[in-house]
This record gives C-alpha cells, sequence and structure tokens, in this order.
C-alpha cells in the first residue's frame, strides 16, 4: 500500500500521550530524507524487522512468528509486535530512521573522514583510498577504517565527539553509579541507546556511540524529568555493553535499603519528592489491593450508623485475604479462562451461590459456593477489582488485570445488589483476541476478499449490524487493523473501550459528563483523521455527523442494532437521513451473528428428519446431516466454539441508485445479489460445521 510517511505528526500521537512528552516543536522538516528511497513499502517493512532482530529488540522467533500471523490474518508483523508491546513505535521509528535510511549517517561519516585528517590520525591518500571503497561497497566510512586497522574505535570516537562540540570519555574508565542506573529503566536505556553514568543534582550524564542519539535526548529529559548530558564514548556493541552493566549491580544484590544508604538525599528537595511520587505513580499497583482492604473512608458514614457493620467488614476483609479464600477466587477465573468461558456469573442464590460461565454464548453451572464464604469470595473480588467493598447497596464498576499463562486478561467487574446479595459478574477481555485479522473471522472467501476491498477504500461509511453479542466489535477490530497504524491516523469513540489498542487513540463515551459520540464526533472531525470507528450510531446526530464524516473523505466504521444488513438503510431513513445522503455516504452493511460449531471431539453423523431439512431450507435430496452427540470438552452440548455467520451488501452503483431513489430494501438486496446470512450457515450446516438446531435458533430466532 502506500509508502510510510512516518513523518506525519499524528501518527505519532498515541506514543506521545504515552510517554508524556511534547511533540510540537518537531515538524516535518526535522526528519528529511524518508521518501527517498526507492524500496517498497514490504520491503522497507521487511529490512526494519530483520535490522530489529540484528539489534536484540525481538527475537528471531518473535519475528518469524509475527510474519507467519500476518500471512494467515493479515495483520502487518509490526502491528502485532506492537499490540503485544514487543517494540514501541519509537523503536520502529528509529529503525526506520536509522537503519533503512541512514542518509544522515552517511553524511555524518564522510565529514569524519575530513576531521580525521585534521587530527593527523589518518593521511589524505588514506582517505582517498578509503573513500573509494566506500563506493564501491557503500559501507560506513569509519567501519572501512576500522576494518582497515587505520584508526581505532577510539579515535572515531573523538573525531565524532570534536565534529559536533561533545566531550569523551572513555568506556573502560568511565564507570556507571548505581543511582544512574536506578533512575534510568534498562529498556529505556536500550531504547535510547545510552549508558547512564552518573547523576549530579538534576543533571543525568549519559554515554552515547553516535552523535545522532543526542536528537532524541530532550524526550528522554521528559520522560525523567533531569536535563540529560551526552559524553561521546567508544562502545561497538551499546546494547550489550547496556545489558552487561546493568546485570552487573544486581548480581551484587541491591536491595532498597541500600539505595537508602548509597544515595543519601543532601538535603530534601521537593523536586526530587515530587518525583518519586510520579515514579511510584508510574509503578504498577501491587500494593494498592492492600491498601484498598484497610481503607474504610469511603463507606465511613454508613459505618457509623452500624458499629456492628465496621468490625464485620473487617472481618470480611481479613477473611478475603486469607488463603483459602485467594486460592478459590483464583482458581474460579483460571477455570473460565481454560475453559475459553467469556463471562463469569457469582449468583447469589438461596441456599448456596451459584458460580456460573457463560462459554459459547450459553451459560454453564461449575460449582457453589457455601454461605458462609460467599462475603469473602465477593470482597476478595472486589478488593481485586479495587471496588468499596463496604458498599454492597448500590451497583459498582471495577476492574482486574491478570497474567494466565502466557496471556494477559483484563476483567470487567460488575456488581448488582440483589434481595439475596451481591450479584456479580466477571466479563473476561481477552486481549489477544484484539489481534484477530478479517480472516479470522470465519467469512466465506468471497465474501472476505469482499469485505477486505471494502475496508481498504480511504472513505466512506462502513457499518456492522446485529444484536447485542453478535462479535460486531471483534468485526470492526479486524478491519481497524487492516489499516495502517503508522501512516494513518485513527480514532474510535467506544462506550465502553474495552479492549486497547496500539497506535489508535480510543475515546471513551461518557454520556453523564456529555461525552456523546455525537459530540465528541463534531470534535474528531476538525483533528485531520483518517479512520473513524464510531461504536453506536444510536441517534439521529449521531447518524448525521457520522454520514457527513464518510462524505467529507473520512472512513467511518460504525455500528447499528437491526436484524439484518439490508435493514440498517431503513433504519437510516426512519431516522429522517435523506436518501441521497444515505446513498453518497454508505460504503457497505455487513450483518453479522456468532453461530457455535459442532464439537470436532463427538461429530456424527445422522440420517436428518426431513422437517428439519425442510425448516433449513436444505434441498430435499439431503438425507445425512451432522451434530455433535455431546462429550467432556464440549460440556455435552455437542457444540465447542464459535464462529461468524455474515451477509454483506456492498453499494454497487446499482445499489446506490436504488437507495437513492427511495426503493424498498428487500429489492436493494436483491439487486446487490447479496448471499443472506442464511445462505452463509445453511452452507455451514451442508458442510457439517453448524448443527442443524443451531441455526434454527440464530438465523430464525
Ligand atoms: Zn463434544
Amino acid at each position: 500500500m502506500a509508502a510510510w510517511k512516518l513523518s506525519k505528526g499524528t501518527t505519532r500521537s498515541y506514543n506521545d500521550r504515552k510517554m508524556g512528552r511534547p511533540r510540537s516543536g518537531d515538524g516535518a522538516g526535522a526528519r528529511p530524507a524518508r521518501k527517498e528511497a526507492s524500496m517498497s513499502g514490504s520491503e522497507r517493512q521487511r529490512d526494519a524487522g530483520e535490522a530489529l532482530v540484528k539489534k536484540e529488540v525481538i527475537t528471531r522467533e518473535e519475528l518469524d512468528k509475527a510474519r507467519a500471523h500476518e500471512k494467515t490474518s493479515g495483520i502487518p508483523w509490526y502491528r502485532q509486535l506492537i499490540q503485544h508491546k514487543k517494540i514501541s513505535f519509537s523503536v520502529l521509528d528509529d529503525i526506520f530512521r536509522y537503519e533503512i535510511y541512514p542518509k544522515s549517517v552517511r553524511e555524518e561519516h564522510s565529514a569524519l573522514g575530513r576531521t580525521l585528517v585534521e587530527m593527523k590520525a589518518i593521511s589524505e591518500e588514506q582517505l582517498a583510498e578509503a573513500l573509494k571503497e566506500q563506493k564501491r561497497n557503500g559501507r560506513l566510512l569509519g567501519n572501512i577504517l576500522l576494518n582497515r586497522g587505520l584508526v581505532t574505535g577510539r579515535t572515531i570516537g573523538i573525531a565524532l565527539s570534536r565534529q559536533h562540540n561533545m566531550e569523551f570519555a572513555e568506556l573502560e574508565k568511565t564507570p556507571s553509579d548505581r543511582e544512574a542506573l536506578e533512575v534510568v529503566p534498562e529498556n529505556v536505556a536500550r531504547r535510547y541507546q545510552i549508558i547512564p553514568i552518573r547523576i549530579e543534582s538534576d543533571r543525568l550524564s549519559v554515554l552515547v556511540a553516535h552523535p545522532q542519539v543526542r536528537e532524541s535526548l530532550a524526550d528522554l529529559s521528559v520522560l525523567l524529568n533531569k536535563r540529560v548530558h551526552a559524553i561521546m564514548t567508544n562502545v561497538t556493541n551499546i546494547t550489550e555493553e547496556i545489558k552487561i552493566r546493568y546485570r552487573m549491580p544486581r548480581s551484587k544484590g541491591i536491595g532498597l535499603p541500600a539505595k537508602k544508604e548509597t544515595a543519601p538525599p543532601p538535603k530534601p528537595e521537593p523536586a526530587t519528592v515530587e518525583k518519586k511520587r510520579k515514579e511510584r505513580a508510574k509503578e504498577p499497583n501491587l500494593k494498592k489491593e492492600i491498601v484498598t482492604a484497610i481503607m474504610p473512608e469511603k463507606g465511613a458514614p454508613m459505618i457509623e450508623k452500624e458499629k456492628n457493620g465496621k468490625n464485620r467488614f473487617e472481618e470480611i476483609a481479613e477473611q478475603a485475604s486469607g488463603v483459602p479464600v485467594m486460592k478459590l477466587v483464583s482458581t474460579i477465573i483460571e477455570g473460565a479462562v481454560n475453559s475459553g468461558a467469556t463471562d463469569i456469573h457469582l449468583d447469589p442464590q438461596d441456599p448456596e451461590m451459584r458460580v456460573r460461565y457463560r462459554i459459547d454464548g450459553v451459560l454453564h453451572d461449575v460449582m457453589s459456593i457455601p454461605q458462609d464464604i460467599e462475603p469473602a469470595v465477593i470482597s476478595r473480588v472486589k478488593i481485586m477489582s479495587e471496588l468499596d467493598i463496604t458498599e454492597n447497596r448500590r451497583p459498582q464498576d471495577g476492574h482486574i488485570s491478570m497474567d494466565i499463562g502466557d496471556m494477559e486478561y483484563d476483567i470487567r467487574v460488575a456488581t448488582l445488589p440483589t434481595y439475596l446479595g451481591e450479584r456479580v459478574v466477571l466479563r473476561l477481555l481477552d486481549q489477544s483476541s484484539v489481534l484477530s485479522g478479517i480472516r479470522d473471522l470465519g467469512l466465506e472467501p468471497e465474501d472476505e476478499k469482499r469485505l477486505t476491498k471494502l475496508v481498504e477504500q480511504p472513505y466512506g461509511m462502513i457499518l456492522v449490524t446485529g444484536p447485542t453479542g453478535s462479535g460486531k466489535t471483534t468485526t470492526l477490530y479486524a478491519a481497524l487493523n487492516q489499516k495502517n497504524v503508522m501512516t494513518d491516523s485513527i480514532v474510535t469513540l467506544e462506550d465502553p473501550v474495552e479492549y486497547q489498542l496500539s497506535g489508535i487513540n480510543q475515546v471513551q463515551i461518557d454520556n453523564d459528563i456529555g461525552v456523546t459520540f455525537a459530540n465528541t464526533l463534531r470534535a474528531a472531525l476538525r483533528q485531520d483523521i483518517d479512520v473513524l470507528l464510531v461504536g453506536e450510531i444510536r441517534d439521529v446526530d449521531t447518524a448525521r455527523i457520522a454520514i457527513r464524516a464518510a462524505m467529507t473523505g473520512h472512513l467511518v466504521f460504525s455500528t447499528l442494532h437491526t436484524n439484518d444488513a439490508p435493514e440498517a438503510i431503513s433504519t437510516l431513513r426512519n431516522m429522517g437521513i435523506p436518501s441521497y445522503l444515505i446513498a453518497s455516504a454508505l460504503t457497505a452493511v455487513v450483518g453479522q451473528r456468532l453461530v457455535r460449531k459442532v464439537c470436532d471431539q463427538c461429530k456424527k453423523e445422522y440420517a436428518a428428519p426431513k422437517n428439519l431439512i425442510k425448516a433449513i431450507g436444505l434441498p430435499e435430496s439431503t438425507k445425512k446431516l451432522f451434530k455433535g452427540v455431546g462429550c467432556q470438552t464440549c460440556y455435552h452440548t455437542g457444540n465447542k466454539g464459535r464462529t461468524g455467520i455474515f451477509e454483506i451488501l456492498e453499494v454497487t452503483p446499482e445499489v446506490r441508485r436504488m437507495i437513492a431513489s427511495d426503493a424498498p430494501v428487500e429489492e436493494i438486496a436483491k439487486s446487490g445479489k447479496m448471499k443472506t446470512m442464511a445462505d452463509r450457515c445453511r452452507q455451514k450446516v451442508k458442510q457439517g460445521i453448524v448443527a442443524p438446531e443451531e441455526f434454527l435458533r440464530v438465523i430464525r430466532a
């Protein structure tokens, strides 16, 4: 697709915000030479991958795995690595800057030749020889001189430092202070390619291998809240040197008490305190759950009323932090993850609390919890999700982040006080599902091709329709994954934001404070955005603005609650949107459902009754169908896993004319030659992927 346009300011915005550094002064002029290379986009991406492996930012396996997934899902490898937090945008950016477009580095080195002659390190003749070789093989001048044994790394370092008016310090004679290493996390040192050596009040001195590194030190300075002073040094592999320096003190066993001894604060500087506080805020809040447990302030008024209540809560909190209850709760959560559940219901009933998992859209009873530990279990979940455990009369929303196996899970927790006690539902958001591509959705090849093509359009509106829980969000994310986060500026408006998408600005809709779809969309349109995802079109205002956005050069994705794709057109018409506007804005409507798949472990062929075959609309000649007879893997349901069923109404010129002339939606669908969800699902019944009963449950419902 398009060539890399990394200099475009908007593509950096996510990262900038995350790193807390301003970008305003960094105009496009700061990065020249970008567009000069003649390599194709994919070639350059490939080289960037190799460069990342070479620099040990990622491993060969990680790159291979991402490339393999790119082949099956269509999601660019770097997009996956960014999502998995293996690389940051700045790393990728640097790779493109230094490895793929080394023009500035080349210029640097030709100037280096002259400096070395001036320093009398080499002769004019030696320089001429080296330049001749450079013309032949295009290698860097410094490396050529090094290879010929004419200069040492130290001499080159000194020459570069002179050229750039920098200090020079020899690597071997410049150790790193423990304090400096503690202030700069190792991954930050690697990312910026610096070796921290010492701190004097608010000045951090670092060794660098290339003068160019200084360009990014302004960012580091904001990040660390210190002035950063760069000193040139002679080092061949700085990544390796960073590793060594960070490993060394750690093996000597530096703990926190040692830090206090070695770094006695000269005077209580308010700035330092402020910084420490900030630092602490950045750290993952491991201790917070304990703090929450012993912090009764929030519920104080209520507690005063019932003294006994207070003791009871303390007791429960104590119980909730006891090993058996903690173990029980983590077993429940892990069990849900292992069985592929999407939700956990803790349902207070008489005489016991039921624990149920929602698997493939259906609830299953998995265990019950005795009444006497029920409050402790509920409290434990509330502590984990940072909710107020003293509040059990009002609904609360919280959130848990948890690593289970290799995966990171985000769990949304919602409580609802009922007559029998608090009902708690935990919604498991598997972050890896963010990385599904269009090819993972279960589309028929023909539809897959069509949707991919539609998503590639630079503007227009694509609507995904279906009831709640039909997988609309997954489809939209898959579509977004197809877009290039580096060259396009992408903003989503969501209610709620459930998954974090790297490289994409996500806005949380909050009607209570006036952050509505319509308002935010209006504001977003003033922000030079290429791709907009509007979580849902619920009202006329949002519909109007979204349509205007699609007509003014934006690609707009959104969802509508309709039964099928053609109905979206009548819904928009009923909202009062003029037909000619719908016709010009709309690119396609996708209708979808999720259906359960027949369990592979217990799939059996059987002679299907005639009336069932007729109800599904299969030809009368059909004799055999498939279903799962039930086994352990599928909890005796006969179904395991789900797949999407889609219908795509593409707005062809003919369809466009018909929409504009107010033709009935049935006729529009016909002229669009749309294969309906029923058609697609029937196909899957025939292939034995979906059971006949499931067809009737979902499609004819
Ligand atoms: Zn089975």
